[in-house]
């Protein structure tokens, strides 16, 4: 395996494997099983598999955690070479940024409320970074976690609207076995923190079941979703929304719902969605 650390490694690695396909899996490192179940299905896409490992500062607000958010290269190119991954780019901020730069790719829409409305430069950082990424390495196809939800509709629009030649691939969210969905920032909650957690899920859960029961009115959909995470010890409810699944839009009668959910656990922002019709 490669560990690519400038702009110029990685277009010649990317040289020297045309004609073969390529997936990328774009992270911020601190990796976990979740990461790693998407260069699997990366595997699955293409013959050689790029992870990319970037904590880019664009996506940070001014009070969010860039600075302590958990880095360890050593370890991730460990994991990265575990599961058959052809190369690791992960280039210093200054070889992504210089000085000078002063483009931004902004993604209207999609990008507007639920994460959107209290982190308001996230996903302009994201569709920048990515756009960067998919003219960096040029991949056939890009793999992204369900998890990231309002995340993984915005690329879709990006890639839709720009032209990348890139396929979207979306891989389902990958949970410890008590229902917590993995996240690199599970590592700040605290013991008690910790227990608590799955119960986001759980909330989730519980309008799925009454979704199934033959609910589809989105007030009703959505007073459930809240009314459940109350119950959720010390949980601070940022949104807990039904939104329908392809536009985001908030719809009376959504045909096909996905349930959303931020908000903190201590000091810790933590995120969690469910389709419906799963
Ligand atoms: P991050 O390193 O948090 O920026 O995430 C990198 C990619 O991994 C994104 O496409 C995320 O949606 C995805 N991802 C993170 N956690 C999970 C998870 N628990 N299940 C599935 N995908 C995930």
């Amino acid at each position: 395996m490669d560990l690519l650390k400038t702009i110029a490694a990685m277009r010649h690695f990317r040289k020297s494997a045309s004609g073969k396909r390529i997936a990328l899996v774009p992270t911020m490192g601190a990796l976990h099983a979740g990461h790693l179940a998407l260069m699997e299905a990366a595997r699955k896409q293409a013959e050689t598999v790029v992870v990319s490992v970037f904590v880019n500062p664009t996506q940070f607000g001014p009070t969010e955690d860039f600075a302590r958010y958990p880095r360890d290269l050593a370890a991730d190119t460990a994991k990265c070479e575990s599961v058959g991954v052809s190369a690791v780019f992960a280039p210093e901020s200054s070889e992504m940024y210089s000085n000078e730069a002063s483009t931004t790719v902004k993604v209207a829409g999609v990008t507007e409320g639920l994460c959107g409305a209290s982190r308001p430069i996230h996903f302009a950082g994201v569709a920048t970074i990515v756009s960067k990424l998919f003219n960096i390495v040029a991949p056939d196809v890009a793999i992204f976690g369900q998890k990231d939800y309002q995340q993984l509709v915005t690329i879709r629009r990006l890639v839709t609207d720009l032209d990348f030649p890139v396929e979207i691939v979306a891989h389902p969210t990958v949970r410890e076995p008590d229902g917590l969905a993995m996240s690199s920032r599970n590592a700040y909650l605290s013991p008690d923190d910790r227990r608590a957690a799955p119960r986001i899920f759980a909330s989730l859960q519980s309008v799925r079941a009454i979704f199934r029961a033959g609910e589809r009115r989105q007030s009703q959909l959505q007073r459930t979703l809240v009314e459940a995470l109350h119950e959720v010890t010390d949980f601070q409810v940022e949104y807990a929304e039904i939104r329908e699944q392809d536009s985001l839009r908030a719809v009376e009668r959504p045909s096909r719902p996905i349930a959303l959910v931020a908000g903190r656990l201590g000091q810790t922002r933590l995120i969690d969605n469910l389709a419906l019709d799963e």
